[in-house]
């Protein structure tokens, strides 16, 4: 394929929500003949990327509907979707994440139509480099390369990091390194019982697909604390959206500060008879300002010290989930179990985890027959080796953020390279965004990414 220099061509990597998003965006946003988007994506459909590309429909997203929208200019378009299948679905309503990667292809489909402006292409990009005459050239597994003016990078989730400390076990048949390889995990035979290492949604997500089939099995999920996400209420109210929360206002920007005055209106909230949900949903619309104002120091102690409490509150599960995890855990056939894994030893077919308990300091010694990793997806692009991030990492072309949470970008998407300046036609777009707005992980945040960045695309000459 070929530039011409009369139309500027924008090539998408990944179409999963975000780059999905930002191919909507721009065909809705620039209707001229002078822009092609080009979205590429290595697996078969364009769409549904790692969370909704599941045919299982025992998994529910954990947002309500209400606030499930891909489109960041239209609140109610994802509720409308749902209900031309259902009348009885409403903003309250814990959908599939099935339907959810239905009505993403559908949201794709209702904004390409037949435009001859996009173009699909399936196939992994390995590498993406600028030419002498300032194009970038993409480079596909199949031997193909796509010339672009600007390139977008929506390459999502990479599979979690090896759990601490490091040991041979984690080269054993008996040790699934990848939570979302589901083919790896229905694979695991038997009734033995099955530790998943992590107790957050992607343990869970583990533990429901170990137990559809065999209901008898113990799981057992461990991390350093144990803690396990909170619930939503039973009927979700669409999150009010006002203004800089008050109880931070005029604080000096540390984490005690600000957790102290979180605590205290959660506190007053229920005291009154409400409910602490709203002061946490009240905050979701200013994560980023809040972020922002705490220097470093204090970003760091918030990783360090607050996001395991951080994450089961803010990070809820769907009430339908909640109560499938509450019965499994008081039947006794999941266990949160909170320590520090030692090490594995391995023999006849069976794993001991060797553990010391938090809080008491006993070592307990667990027999299982499998280990799942699901300590969460890995954002340190110095230990990611697919190809591309590789390439980009190794060649300069984008560079980590201090706290290692994600890919270096400026105010516009535009990567930051390993000089410390921000490419013209190289942006980001997806889960990496942490490293500049903190939470930017979920469709509710990820939307507006999206339609942002299109904007910085058109405004820049893509139309
Ligand atoms: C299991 C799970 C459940 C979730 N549930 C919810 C929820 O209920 N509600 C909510 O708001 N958020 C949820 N999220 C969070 C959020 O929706 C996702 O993080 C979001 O979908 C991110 O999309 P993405 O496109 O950035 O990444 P991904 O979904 O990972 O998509 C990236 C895509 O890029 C492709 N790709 C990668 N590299 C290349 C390459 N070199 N060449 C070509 N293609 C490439 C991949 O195949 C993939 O399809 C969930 C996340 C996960 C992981």
């Amino acid at each position: 394929m070929t530039k011409t220099n009369q139309v500027c061509t924008i090539a998408i990597v990944g179409a999963g929500f975000s780059g999905t998003l930002c191919a909507v965006n721009l065909l809705r946003a620039a209707s001229g003949p002078n822009l092609r988007v080009v979205l590429i994506e290595r697996n078969t459909r364009h769409g549904r990327g790692l969370a909704y590309r599941t045919w299982d429909d025992n998994f529910v997203l954990n947002v309500p509907a209400g606030n499930m929208s891909a489109l960041a200019d239209d609140a109610g378009h994802f509720v409308r979707y749902c209900q031309n299948i259902d009348p009885a679905f409403n903003a309250g309503s814990f959908v599939s994440r099935r339907i959810y990667g239905d009505y993403l292809e559908h949201t794709l489909e209702e904004a390409a139509g037949e435009s001859a402006q996009f173009e699909r292409v399936q196939g992994e990009v390995l590498s993406v480099r600028r030419q002498q005459d300032q194009t970038l050239r993409l480079e596909l597994a199949d031997g193909q390369s796509l010339l672009a003016d600007r390139a977008v990078l929506a390459f999502g989730h990479f599979a979690p990091l090896d759990p601490t400390p490091p040991s041979p076990f984690y080269r054993s048949g008996a040790y699934v390194a990848n939570p979302w390889n589901f083919a790896a995990l229905d694979r695991i035979a038997g009734d033995a019982p099955v530790a998943l290492i992590g107790t957050g949604h992607t343990a869970i997500d583990v533990l429901f697909r170990l137990t559809s089939q065999r209901d008898a099995r113990k799981i057992y999920l461990i991390s350093r604390r144990g803690l396990l996400p909170q619930a939503h209420r039973m009927h979700p109210q669409s999150p009010a959206i006002g203004g800089f929360p008050v109880f931070f206002q005029n604080l000096e920007p540390t984490v005690r500060q600000y957790l102290r005055a979180l605590r205290r209106t959660a506190q007053q909230r229920v005291a009154q008879g409400g409910d602490w949900r709203d002061v946490f949903n009240s905050l979701r619309p200013h994560t980023a300002e809040i972020w922002r104002r705490f220097p470093p120091r204090e970003q760091r102690r918030f990783l360090n010290t607050v996001l395991a409490f951080w994450d089961i509150h803010r990070h809820r599960l769907a009430p339908v989930a909640h109560l499938r995890l509450s019965q499994m855990l008081k039947s006794g056939q999941a266990e949160a179990v909170a320590g520090y894994i030692q090490g594995y030893d391995e023999a006849d077919g069976n794993v001991t985890i060797r553990l010391r308990e938090r809080g008491s300091g006993c070592v307990r010694a667990l027999k299982v027959g499998s280990v799942v990793n699901c300590t969460g997806p890995n954002y340190d692009i110095t230990r990611i080796d697919a190809p591309l991030v590789a390439q980009l990492r190794d060649e300069g072309y984008i560079r980590q953020d201090a706290l290692r949470l994600g890919i270096d970008i400026d105010d516009e998407y535009r990567v930051v390279d390993s000089d410390g300046k921000a490419a013209a036609d190289l942006f980001y777009v997806g889960p990496m965004l942490k490293a500049r707005h903190w939470e930017a992980i979920a469709v509710p945040e990820l939307r507006g990414h999206a339609q942002r960045l299109a904007k910085v695309l058109v405004e820049s000459g893509g139309s």
